[in-house]
């Protein structure tokens, strides 16, 4: 095996330096296995922020029916096979009724492009909404449209004058702000809209949940100005919110166009776009095809990774583990005067960091050290939001009840070391 400094010599020569290492330190990680992974001198790490590996690391149903297709064919959508309008079929059965047709892509970064352009196609206007502090991907048009990047390190700010900024209904941060009135102000400000695309739970902006009944606003605002709501599930989706599959479900609304990535391939490339008949015609006499989009394997995998979900009854363990895990937090928090904020839905979770409880002046340093510390421990975490002081919690769903009690402790013991 290269030992790590011959292979950090050849990173800095061969990979761009705009690609940071995770977790403040070169980790040599040579092997995963459901919700641990492992250096390469033996050291286990329990793994709390990787939702792309939603079943878990190499899950063996996984890998065998990604190993089982590629020996079989791996072609293109242009072909007919089981593989494609099987799976298509069951992620559509998922999804409320009318979100019947799905287009097959290879990153979360490609569906929403491909959303965004399903919205101006449809609607005929170019502008977008989005929500302060979102990120949608590392293409050059949602650079432009994600408010974690352009006002973020490096960021220049609002570039193009079709972008238009939601600001953030945080109900820690910003309580008491009417966010109906702000999101209202915002939308009729910008005239003819195309959509507005925003996650049904934020995780870049911080780990926050929307408000009741926000998305529903933002679906009668949006349609009023020419618009349609895109769902952005690429954190959130396939059961993490765990009272429900899709997290805008909760929301009581039905989106125009739902975007899912990440975890749906469980590691493997994939993303997909769904949306009505209607709105999925709208590319008209324009080709769309994707060479690698939806190929046998990639569906076999995405296919494998709902059956997990199902056998394993995933969605429920994390609601359970997810309320558990949050109640043991908020517990922590009693006596740590440094944690603001403790919030989240199933296995998706925040605690936000602050200097004082009064004026939530926000404290990176210790959500930093936290970080640091608990990697020392074996337990890898990592902070989000504007601010960078919010730990974010997003594991493998097959975490366990021993996995949460080991991290409370933990955290317990390394908050109460230098706790200001
Ligand atoms: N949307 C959201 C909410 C994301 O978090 C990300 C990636 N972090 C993307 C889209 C882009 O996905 P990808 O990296 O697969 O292109």
């Amino acid at each position: 095996m290269t030992d790590l400094s011959e292979l950090l010599d050849a990173r800095n020569h061969h990979i761009s330096n705009s690609l940071s290492i995770g977790h403040g330190k070169p980790l040599h990680i040579v092997k995963g296995e459901m919700q641990y992974l492992y250096s390469s001198d033996g050291t286990r790490f329990l793994d709390l922020v990787n939702n792309v590996c939603h079943v878990g690391h190499c899950h063996p149903k996984v890998v065998a029916a990604g190993q089982k297709q590629m020996e079989i064919l791996s072609t293109n959508t242009r072909y007919i096979y089981d593989g494609l309008t099987d799976y298509v079929s069951r992620l559509a059965s998922t999804l409320p009724d009318g979100l019947d047709v799905g287009f097959m892509v290879n990153s979360g970064s490609e569906a929403n492009e491909l959303a965004i352009r399903l919205a101006r196609a449809h609607t005929g206007n170019h502008d977008m909404l989005v929500a302060d502090g979102g990120y949608h991907g590392n293409t050059s048009m949602l650079v432009q449209l994600s408010p974690y990047k352009f006002l973020g390190p490096g960021g220049k700010g609002v570039s193009e004058p079709w972008v238009h900024v939601v600001p953030v209904p945080d109900e820690y941060r910003r309580a008491g702000v009417d966010y109906e009135q702000e999101m209202q102000e915002v939308i009729s400000d910008a005239g003819n809209v195309a959509g507005f695309l925003i996650e049904p739970m934020l995780s870049c902006a911080g780990q926050i949940p929307l408000p009741d009944g926000y998305l529903k606003l933002a679906k009668t605002y949006t349609k009023e100005a020419g618009g349609l709501l895109i769902v952005d599930e690429v954190q959130v989706g396939f059961g993490r919110f765990g009272t429900h599959m899709w997290a805008f479900e909760s929301q009581d609304v039905v989106p125009d166009i739902v975007v899912l990535g990440k975890s749906i391939g469980n590691g493997h490339p994939m993303a997909a776009v769904f949306t009505t008949k209607e709105i999925a015609s709208s590319l008209g006499e324009m080709e769309w095809f994707s060479s690698t989009g939806g190929n046998p394997v990639s569906c076999a995998i995405g296919n494998a990774v709902m059956d997990v979900i199902e056998d394993e009854d995933l969605q429920e363990q994390a609601k359970e583990h997810g309320e558990y895990f949050l109640s043991g937090l908020c517990k922590l928090k009693e006596s740590c005067p440094v944690i603001g904020d403790v919030r989240g839905r199933g296995l998706f979770i925040g605690i936000e960091f602050v200097h004082d409880r009064i004026t939530l002046e926000p404290n990176a340093e210790e959500a930093e050290r936290v970080v640091r510390e608990m990697r020392d421990l074996g337990i890898l975490l990592s902070t989000d939001g504007p601010h960078h002081n919010v730990i974010k919690i997003k594991p493998p769903m097959v975490l366990t009840r021993h996995d949460i009690d080991m991290t409370l402790e933990c955290l317990n013991g390394v908050l109460s070391r230098n706790g200001d």
